[in-house]
Order: C-alpha cells, then structure tokens, then sequence
C-alpha cells in the first residue's frame, strides 16, 4: 500500500507485484482519502517506472556530449566543483530545486544539505510556481499557510465556493465529491471561473470573470455582505483584528467599475455572496486560478478574509482549502523547501530560530533569505548563480518565459539534475543523477489537507538508479557532512525534532491512514485547525484594492485577447510520466480552446492550427471550438513539450510570493498551417 504520485489529493493505492514487477493497481476501500476511488492516472498511469527512457546511469556532459560515469566519478566531479565555487564566489553562488514529486525526507535533506552544508538559504521548490500566494495570504491573515479542515467535510457543509480551480481535471478524485455535492438538489455550490469548468454546469452560480479579476469579485462579495447586515459580526469581534477600516474600504469600492471589468453582471455577483454568507456552513477551495496571478497573494488574503466575515472557520464543514496541485507540494514546503523560512516554517532571520537551527545541524546556517526561482534565473544571467542541482522539476517547460529559463541554464556552470528521463531541463545539465520514482522507494507524503502519508517501496529501483535521498546524503558525506544513511524511520525521528508540528509523527504511527499535522507528541492529529484561536493570534482584515495586471496594461492594445492555461485528466505537468504510459493513447495532442464567435472572426475551423503569439514567442495548436470560454478568452495546456506553451507566459508574477501569471497572457491569434511547433522567436 502507498500513496499516488501525481496530484495532491493523496490517494492511496494499492500495488499488486509478481518477480519485481508491477502488474495492477487497486484503491484500497478502507482509504480515509479515498475510499475505494482513484482517478485514470492513479490507477492507470504507471507503466513510466521501467519504461525503456529511464535515466539508469549518472552522466557528465563533456564536449557537448553526456558520458555515462560512475557514482563516485560524480560524486567526486560534483564534490569538488561546488567546493571550489563555494570558495571562490561563496556559498550564495550555489542553490537548489528541490521537488514535490519527492518525498518529505528527501525535501528535508535537500533543504539542509543547501543550509547547512553549501551555507545559503538559495533554496527553493515548485510551489513557487503554484501555490507559494497560498502559503503567504493565509499565513498573513491566520498565521497558518494550509488548509483548514479536511476534505471530508465536504459531507457536512450546506455550500461550496470553487475559486480557480477545475477539480474534475486537476484533483479528480476530491472532484468527484464536490461534483456529487452540486449535483444534489439543495445544496448550493458558486463557481468562480472564467470557463464553464464541469461543476460550473451543475452549480448553482457560476461567475464567468474575466481572467485576473478575482480581487475585484471578492471585493463585490464582501461589499453585498456586509452593507447587507450578513457578516458574523461575534466571530468578527471575538477573533479577528482590522474590521474596521477593512469594512471603510469595501464600503467604498466601486461596484459599476468593477461589474466592467469583470465582465460579470453585479447581480449574478450578489447572488452568489447572497448564499455563501447565508448557508450554515460554507467551504471554499481554491487552485491556480486565485494564485498564478499578479494579484495572487491578495485574492487569498481575500478568501481568508471572506471566511472570517461570515464565521466559517473552526468548525466542520467550513474553512478555506486549497488544492494543492503536486503530491507532496504541501510536504516541501513544510520541510523548509523556500528561501524565506527554514523547516516547520521558521523564520529564516530570526536570532533565536538561526540559533536553533545552527545547534540542530551542528554547523552555522545563514540568516540571510535566499533567492526564490525567478531570482535564480535572474542571478545566473547576471553572473551571479554559478551552480543549479534541480530535483525531479522540468523548469524549462514548466516554468514561465521559456527562452529566458534556457538563456538561465546555459549562463549558470554547473547544472545538476536529478530526473527519471531526459526532459527538456536535463538536456541543459552538465550532470545527471538517476533518481528513483515513487514506486522504488520509501518516505512520507502531505497532501493537500496535512494528511502526513506512508509511502512505501514496492519494487528495487530501476538498475543503474538510486533513491534522491540517499544521492543527497552520499553527497553531503562526500563534502564532509556526516549524514547517517536513508531510513524513513531515522529521518522521521530527526525531522519531528526540529518541526514542531511534526512532533508526534513516527513511522510506526503512521499506519494506514496517515495522521494530519500538527500531530502533538503523543501521537494525536488534527482535522480542523483554528478551532480556539490562529497562529497569529486573532485573523487579520486586510484590504487589497484590484489592480489591472501590467501584462494587459503593457500589452493589451497589439495582444488583444488573454490566454489562460489548464489542466487535462490524462496527463500530470509536463507529462514526463503520463505522457510514458497508455494515457497518451487516450490524449496525445494539445488543443487550444476558443469561443465560436471569436473562431469566426479568425476564419479557424475546428482542427486548424491556430498561430498564437504573445510579446514573447508564438506557438502553433490545435483549434477546439467551444463556448467553454468566452470571448476574447483561449485557454490551453502545457503538459506537451512539443507545443511549450511557456515560450508565450511573461516574467509578471504575484506581487507578494513571486508566483508567475501563467493565467493572464497577452496575445493575438491567427490561422496557421503549424509550422511554429517547437519554434522560438
Ligand atoms: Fe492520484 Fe490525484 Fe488521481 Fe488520486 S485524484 S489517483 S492522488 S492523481
């Protein structure tokens, strides 16, 4: 029995082997996460663990050209070069990628082996580029950056609010239960949205914002229930801070400037907050529509907020809880996997914590935050960065400005990477180490409700490959740090001294089900957070006003319509594994989804090729006509390498966390016969 490697719902799985092999994989019944169900990926999409491509040999690229070497060649080669840069340009010239896709003892060891070995806190993971705005916005309004409640309260709330998520795709298992609660005569769901996702057809309301306006929504909703005598007005005096001048300023915001620039009728608007503060319990969940924004720190403030306005925090069937996209996204940053807060999310400038941490590790760490991964670009174009390791994280298709990312890793000197396949990142290392996938080794996963999960080894790694943790722990003995080999059991032990809320975590407890943090020394979990009172003490109203993103303001007048990117059921990220299994006969092409009015306006029929363009490159995909979106909307995927729709996304991220727009692009579109596959400009 272990845990599901794509999203972050956590299921549980079941695998059946025979002679080292995989032959099934069933969903076990007694899964508190997912009762018997698992999605076409969970079930289906694992044939990529022994897949002829496999990486099964540490590589050196010499003269352009990789040499497969030995371990100790590399260890020696990658030893020694981070050694001498380290000496030469110092330790804030080296940093890492550490990655969701592994598990939380193998973020731990990554994040102490940049700490406490390098000496710099460059360190950092892909909720950078998903939901870095969560962890931020909720920790500022609660002092906590996770979901409240857990997914289970689904069957005791009286409303859901869906914001910028698409779960029937993205989270398909949790999808199908917020699917069965809007289905249900009675309940009421809202769906925020710019397409009409799946559960927008069975809600009760569906806003159809334009992108980038999720501020300007909330700030509407807040305004109707509160000028409308809605809000908790106990819960408001007994555990929230800030009301007042918040209340002033929503009072006061402009409700026909915001009905143009949502391009939602206030109305439909209202409606929506109608039911949300009136049901007895409401739950919201968001995904990457709230935070891959240049607003998306703001709009999670705003939801936290909400959430505060009507009392539903601290009790079953309530809260605010994101979906976490990666397996164990949530479980990266917990361990310290961000260049701003150590594990257990301690502040990385603080005396006091500088001081626990420097006793814990027995050597001095640094107090200075690190950079974050645009900053790491950046610093590589400008001479800065010398040395990137990147775990399990295809950053040149995923992350945005896919020209810049490429001009990044040839301008830094050393490129590790750590990978199951040659992905588009790993063409661009200087070496590669052959890591282990899921399937091959042992650890902890926390998914997307703190559920702290055992994941556990059923077949020997692939020949020629080792598990990522204990690559990272033969490096850091290599450089001189004593680092006892990879157990679950032994890095659990020493990862519960050090995160707090870790503290009652052991191997042995964690049994079938996991347990959900803060789990206290004794072993017992937590469901609800917030029950008493927040982290931060009372929940803080904070005001953020809508803004237009600069994309649109820079390049709206010669990019007159707006790309937004989603997620398909088949395939998980840049496809690296789905895209090696049998789902990719179910779904192998991308397609770019477009309004029939705005298709007739471009002479595009259904299947032509559709020339998109934005201020940085142009793509060519497939036309899908649909009124999904509306017009001047398109919307499409970047799972296929081939198209790499990320040559169009922009440098513009979220003010606050550094999270790229990927959901606001600038561009124009044309009629194409497909030639620009693959092409930059
Ligand atoms: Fe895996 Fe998510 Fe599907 Fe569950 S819903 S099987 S965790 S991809």
């Amino acid at each position: 029995r272990t845990i599901c490697t794509y999203c972050g719902v956590g299921c549980n799985l079941e695998v059946s082997t025979s002679n080292g092999e995989i032959l099934s994989i069933q969903a076990p019944y007694d899964a508190e996460v997912n009762q018997g169900h698992t999605c076409i990926k969970g079930r289906y999409a694992f044939k990529f663990y022994d897949h002829p491509e496999r990486l099964n040999s540490p590589m050196i690229k010499r003269n352009g050209v990789f040499e497969k070497v030995s371990w100790d060649e590399v260890y020696e080669y990658i030893a020694s070069k981070l050694t001498s840069f380290k000496k030469e340009f110092g330790p804030d010239s080296i940093a890492g990628i550490s990655s969701a896709r592994c598990t939380n003892e193998e973020n731990y060891l990554m994040q102490k082996f940049i700490r406490a070995v390098i000496g710099t806190n460059n360190i950092d993971g892909c909720s950078r580029v998903c939901h870095s705005p969560t962890a931020l916005g909720m920790q500022r309004t609660y002092g906590t950056g996770a979901a409240t409640n857990s997914i289970d309260d689904i069957k005791d709330t009286n409303c859901i609010m869906v914001i910028g998520a698409n779960p029937t795709d993205a989270h398909p298992v949790t999808g199908a239960k917020l699917k069965q609660f809007a289905m249900k005569s009675g309940n009421v769901s809202i769906v925020i949205d710019p397409r009409r996702t799946e559960l927008a057809r069975y809600a009760t309301h569906h806003i159809p914002l334009r992108p980038g306006t999720n501020v300007a929504v909330l700030n509407m909703m807040m305004y109707y229930i509160i000028s409308e005598g809605l809000v908790d007005a106990s819960f408001i005096e007994n555990r929230t801070e800030g009301f007042d001048s918040f209340k002033a300023e929503i009072l006061n915001i402009d409700l026909d400037a915001i009905e143009k620039i949502t391009g939602v009728d206030r109305n439909i608007i209202r409606e929506a907050a109608m039911a949300y503060a009136t049901a007895p319990n409401a739950m919201s969940f968001h995904g990457l529509g709230v935070t891959e924004h240049s607003q998306g720190t703001f709009t999670v403030m705003q939801i936290a907020d909400l959430a505060l306005l009507t009392g539903n925090i601290g009790r079953r069937g309530v809260g605010v809880n994101p979906l976490r996209g990666q397996n164990n996204v949530q479980g990266s940053a917990d361990m310290g996997v961000q260049p701003h807060q150590g594990a257990g999310y301690m502040d990385v400038t603080n005396d006091a914590v500088n001081k626990k941490y420097n006793e814990f590790y027995g050597v001095e760490v640094p107090k200075m935050i690190g950079y974050k991964i645009p900053e790491m670009f950046d610093a590589a174009l400008s001479g800065k960065l010398k040395a990137l390791w990147v775990i399990g994280e295809d950053i040149v298709q995923t992350d945005p400005n896919t020209k810049k990312v490429i001009r990044a890793m040839e301008a830094t000197d050393l490129v590790i990477v750590q990978e199951l396949f040659m992905t588009e990142t790993a063409k661009y290392a200087d070496v590669i180490l052959p890591g282990a996938s899921f399937l091959e080794k042992s650890g902890t996963f926390t998914n997307g409700e703190r559920r702290v999960q055992a994941v556990r080894q059923v077949v020997e790694p692939v020949v020629g490959t080792k598990p990522d943790g204990q690559i990272i722990i033969e490096i850091m003995n290599k450089m001189g740090y004593p680092q006892p080999d990879y157990t679950p059991d032994g890095m659990l032990a020493e990862i519960s001294q050090i995160v707090p809320f870790f503290a009652g975590i052991t191997w042995d407890r964690l049994g079938k089900n996991g347990l959900q943090w803060p789990v206290a020394k004794d072993g017992t979990d937590t469901q609800i957070l917030h029950k008493v009172d927040f982290k931060r003490g009372k929940g803080l109203f904070e005001f953020n006003a809508w803004e237009e993103t600069m994309e649109l303001q820079s390049h709206a007048k010669d990019f007159p319509y707006i790309l937004t990117t989603n997620r398909e059921l088949e395939h998980y990220n840049c496809g690296a594994m789905t895209r090696r299994t049998a789902n990719e006969l179910i779904l192998k092409d991308d397609y770019l989804m477009i309004n029939p009015e705005d298709a007739k306006e471009n002479l595009i029929s259904e299947g032509d090729y559709v020339c998109i363009e934005s201020p940085r490159g142009k793509v060519d995909v497939k036309a899908r006509i649909t009124d999904e979106v509306k017009r001047g909307i398109l919307s499409t995927t970047f799972h296929f390498p081939e198209i790499m729709i990320n040559n169009l996304t922009g440098d513009i991220h979220d003010s606050e966390a550094m999270c790229p727009e990927y959901k606001v692009v600038a561009v124009r579109i044309r009629k194409s016969k497909g030639k620009f596959k693959k092409q930059l400009i």
